[in-house]
């Protein structure tokens, strides 16, 4: 019988077998030995892949451990250290993960178990392994990259939907509220440090901002953002006009890399602080009317995708800026007068109603008084319809040069206009009636180069004088009209008021 090779023994292993047996483990064996004082290590054993993986050398950590310790990753030297005290102190056993760097100079992940053992001496004794765990942290990574990426996805999905079913139950008016949170929860959730729209004057010519979130210890810079003068960014200018052209967005990662000819620009920004910073175009009926912004104070990696995320955010925006101006222009197309842009009647009771209402609670005192243009059948007739519209629209500047925004100027009927003054007493309310008077007997009234005369008679009342019956809307109407008809018999180009006729 052939006797089994001495190496091949399963007791009292020889050194060549146990080599052979540690050769085909896929990591380190050792053994790690730290004195009582912890103040010399080696590695009594340690199998030869140490060499080819680390380029150490057994022999040499036989007396010294150093150069394997010279490997551990800066940021784990310190964990390492102190998880072998730890384990030397209690006996429990060493496992640590640690990046390790290999002969190709790039760091991987290893992992070490070994169990401590005491000696007589007070020195401990490990034995143990450790072996690559790289593909394992990179799957692990991997999978918490997606897990962030899935719930930050789903994250901006909910904030789009709950900001844009705001927008469609936004109630006319509060379009401004819901702007500010729009850019409160965009700015909150990119962890940004201002979010903010600006609008472009008609011209383009300058561009204010018109709302701003910042974060908490980021000061505001709406108030010095009014009217700013495009010219003076002459970079800025030529990006606006690439948003025209496109839905370019404008990314600037870092205000220092800025080019040369935006020096203005990044004057602006450093002495504002920002560092980096995104913009995106809001048009409303394709036109671009401003951009959406948001600033980094510091300098920062931005998702590869931001601008296309801030694009979607611009399209809410957009959507809800166009609906609502759609609904400004209807609401204004019921309520105001095509020819003159003065309001119409339909506006001019409920205001009234209102006005006279808080006179009522508050005393407050007010007059109206109704104006109707005289002989304005003839200059129809004489120069034609559109002559005519042209006086109602001079006779329109003439009436809001002379009263104040609190009034209300209101086109009544034909060449019949209504004027509510507010606080003003009856005499007062003479002589600004007299004042209109005189206003439209001085105008030049040049139309189709042709000279005309042109006159108005006026009918005035003040809610102090309604005492014998309750002062509703129709009833003041109804004086101030009696009364226009009066200045009519009267003669024209007068004024009928509590006080009789007047007459410059
Ligand atoms: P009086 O001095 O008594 O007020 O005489 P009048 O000619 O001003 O009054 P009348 O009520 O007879 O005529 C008003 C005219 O105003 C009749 C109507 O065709 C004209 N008119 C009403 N609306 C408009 C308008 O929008 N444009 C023009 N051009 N004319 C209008
Ligand atoms: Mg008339
Ligand atoms: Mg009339």
């Amino acid at each position: 019988m052939a006797s089994q090779p001495d190496d091949e023994q399963p007791e009292g292993l020889s050194a060549r077998f146990f080599q052979k047996l540690a050769s085909g483990v896929p990591g380190v064996l050792f053994t790690y030995w730290l004195s009582a004082d912890h103040l010399s290590h080696r590695y009594p054993y340690v199998s030869d892949q140490v060499k080819e993986l680390f380029g150490a050398e057994p022999q040499k950590l036989r007396e010294n451990a150093d150069s394997v310790f010279r490997v551990i990753h800066p940021d784990d030297t310190a964990g390492v250290g102190a998880s072998i005290l730890h384990s030397a102190q209690t006996l429990q056993a060493w496992c640590y993960r640690a990046r390790l760097r290999m002969k190709n100079g790039e760091y991987q992940w290893y992992e070490a178990h070994s169990v401590p053992e005491r000696q007589s001496d007070g020195s401990t004794l490990w034995y143990g392994q450790f072996h690559n765990i790289q593909h394992y942290k990179e799957l692990e990574q991997h999978l918490r990259d997606s897990e962030a990426e899935f719930s930050f996805q789903a994250g901006f999905q909910k904030l789009i939907a709950r900001l844009s079913s705001e927008f469609i139950h936004l109630g006319f008016g509060s379009i401004d509220d819901c702007i500010d949170e729009l850019l409160k929860s965009i700015g909150a959730f990119f962890s940004v440090d201002r979010a903010y729209v600006y609008a472009f004057s008609p011209d383009l010519v300058t561009m204010t901002n018109t709302h701003e979130w910042c974060a908490p210890g980021v000061p505001s810079l709406m108030a010095d953002q009014q009217a700013v003068p495009i010219d003076d960014f002459r970079w800025w200018q030529q990006q606006i006009r690439l948003m025209e052209a496109q839905s370019h967005v404008v990314f600037i990662e870092d205000t220092a890399d800025l080019p040369s000819e935006a020096g203005n620009e990044r004057a602006l920004l450093e002495q504002q602080g920002v560092s980096s910073m995104f913009c995106v175009p809001v048009r409303i009926r394709g036109q671009v009317m401003g951009f959406f912004g948001v600033d980094s104070l510091s300098r920062r990696s931005w998702r590869r995708d931001m601008a296309d995320l801030l694009i979607i955010v611009s399209g809410l925006l957009s959507g809800a800026l166009e609906r609502n101006r759609l609904e400004e222009d209807l609401l204004n197309q019921s309520i105001r007068d095509p020819l003159t842009g003065l309001h119409n009647r339909r506006y001019l009771m409920p205001r009234l109603d209102e006005i006279l209402a808080a006179s009522n609670r508050h005393g407050d005192r007010f007059c109206l008084a109704m104006f109707d243009i005289d002989h304005f059948k003839r200059i129809n007739d004489n120069l034609g319809h559109l002559a005519g519209d042209q006086v109602l629209m001079r006779f329109t500047d003439v009436l809001l040069a002379h009263t104040r925004t609190t009034d209300v100027v209101s086109r009544f009927g034909g060449e019949e206009f209504l004027v509510v003054f507010t606080g003003v007493t009856e005499r007062e309310v003479q002589t600004l009636v007299m004042r209109i008077m005189e206003a439209v007997r001085e105008e030049e009234w040049l139309v189709d180069g042709k000279a005309l005369t042109v006159t108005v008679s006026a009918g005035a009342v003040c809610v102090s004088e309604l005492t014998d019956e309750p002062a509703t809307p129709e009833a003041l109407i109804a004086r101030a009209d009696d009364r226009l008809y009066q200045a009519k018999d009267g003669g024209r180009d007068c004024l009928v008021d509590a006080s009789g006729l007047s007459r410059i």
